[in-house]
């Protein structure tokens, strides 16, 4: 049987590379040969990072390239909180990884006055992943004769698109030209996958039929039109992945009683700070703190965490209503999540699906990645709640001296 210690060796004599081992052994072996090599080179003690709870071969491969164990992220629950959505009814622990000390505590603290209210709304209000190949054409006149063969043959090209997917729909493709560049951005219901490599091979096929019927030249795949995992206007405004929605209404005693602070002061502070500080900074992000809950929900149920990026697109109103009671809310544009596909189908990451009850496929198909929105946008609200609150009633600073150090 191959050791670990053999592998490393044959690394160290040249006659094999790092991310060749996993052809030689199992995955676990391989990995292990890996962390010799590394704590070799680098003096670090992996002996935790090695101690990982999952079967290696699960993820080396499709998750993770010349894996050498797993980063182990903490793992809290908020709730449970009261979700009444579209896809998601009922009362769940939200499931939160997170090194940041308060934040978990903020978050339950926002469910537990959401709770008092009788729970949050929440609603998916659009849906759709996007691609966005570039092309080069000769001129203007050429990239509007290819907006107009693009217009004339979406049919086609949904049927070149679905050719490659059991789920995937195409929605639609909007076109954009600059000069001599044209940027077809395909958008695709894709169900309860969060759809990224879907909506990739589906256009890459699309795009065949493109430049076998046009002039168009295919410069790249993705022309950053899409736009994924860059801070993007055209994702604020369009949309990608889950547009979604979270509000509650706060009766005034909770606010005073339970937040120690006013409904007037809780949307005093979102205008100046959430709207005014945000327009002044040249912010995508009209919010506290929404990251907070996506990072720490997409880590906890195996969402790409790149996309946090797109998921802090969010906007948080509050106002104080005809009868003195708060209203806040919380829209997130652009959350790409799925329940099927990339890390969610690892262990770890599929409890976390499990405390929501959403694991796989939803029925119908896409039900549970717009049940999974709903929840991250229910645990944005709740976060938003709690630090404005915590601002109102200048609490802040304290709660973290008290919790994060
Ligand atoms: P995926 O794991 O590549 O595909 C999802 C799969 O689930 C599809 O094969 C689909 O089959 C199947 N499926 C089964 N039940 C489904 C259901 N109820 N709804 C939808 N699909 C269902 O995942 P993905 O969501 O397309 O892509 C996510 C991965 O892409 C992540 O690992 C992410 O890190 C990565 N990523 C890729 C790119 C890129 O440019 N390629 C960019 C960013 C991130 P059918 O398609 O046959 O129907």
């Amino acid at each position: 049987m191959t050791t670990a210690e053999a592998l490393a060796d044959r690394v160290r004599d040249g006659e094999l590379r790092l991310h060749e081992l996993g052809e030689e052994a199992d995955a676990d072996t391989a990995a292990a040969a890996r962390r010799l090599l590394v704590e070799e080179q680098s003096g670090a003690d992996l002996e935790t990072v090695g101690d990982y709870a999952f079967p290696a071969e699960e993820a080396a491969g499709t998750n993770v390239e010349n894996m050498i164990g797993a980063a182990q992220v903490p793992l809290g629950v908020a709730g449970p909180v009261q979700v009444n959505g579209d896809a998601l009814e009922g009362e769940r622990y939200l499931p939160l990884a997170t090194t940041e000390g308060a934040l978990v505590a903020s978050i339950n603290r926002g469910c537990s006055v959401i709770n008092s209210a009788g729970g949050s709304t929440a609603r998916v209000t659009a849906s759709g992943m996007t691609r966005a190949p570039v092309f080069k054409v000769d001129d203007v006149a050429e990239a509007e004769a290819l907006a107009e063969w693009v217009g004339d043959n979406e049919g086609r090209l949904a049927a070149a698109a679905e050719s490659t997917t059991s789920h995937g729909e195409l929605l639609g493709i909007a076109t954009y030209v600059v000069g001599n560049s044209v940027f077809l951005r395909f958008r695709y219901d894709t169900k309860d996958a969060m759809g990224m490599n879907m909506a990739t091979i589906a256009t890459s096929e699309a795009c065949n039929l493109i430049e076998e019927e046009t002039d168009a030249a295919l410069v790249a795949l993705s022309g950053n039109l899409c736009s994924d995992k860059k801070p993007a206007a055209i994702n604020a405004i369009e949309g990608r992945g889950r547009s979604v929605t979270a509000d509650v209404t706060l009766p005034r005693e909770t606010v005073v009683e339970r937040l120690d602070t006013t409904p007037e002061s809780i949307a005093e502070i979102n205008t100046r700070k959430n709207h005014v500080g945000s327009a002044k900074a040249g912010s995508l992000g009209f919010n506290a703190h929404v990251a907070n809950a996506v990072a720490a929900m997409f880590l906890a149920t195996g969402q790409d965490e790149a996309q946090v990026v797109e998921g802090a697109n969010a906007i948080t109103t509050a106002e104080v209503t005809s009868d003195g009671d708060l209203y806040v809310s919380v829209s997130i544009a652009s959350l790409e999540v799925g329940t099927v596909g990339g890390g969610t189908k690892l262990p770890t990451q599929a409890e976390g699906l499990d405390v929501l009850g959403i694991r796989g496929g939803g029925d119908p198909a896409g039900a549970n990645a717009d049940a999974l929105a709903e929840a991250i946008a229910t645990g944005a609200l709740a976060g938003e709640l709690s630090l404005l609150a915590a601002l109102g009633s200048r609490h802040l600073s304290s709660a973290h001296a008290d919790l994060g150090r």
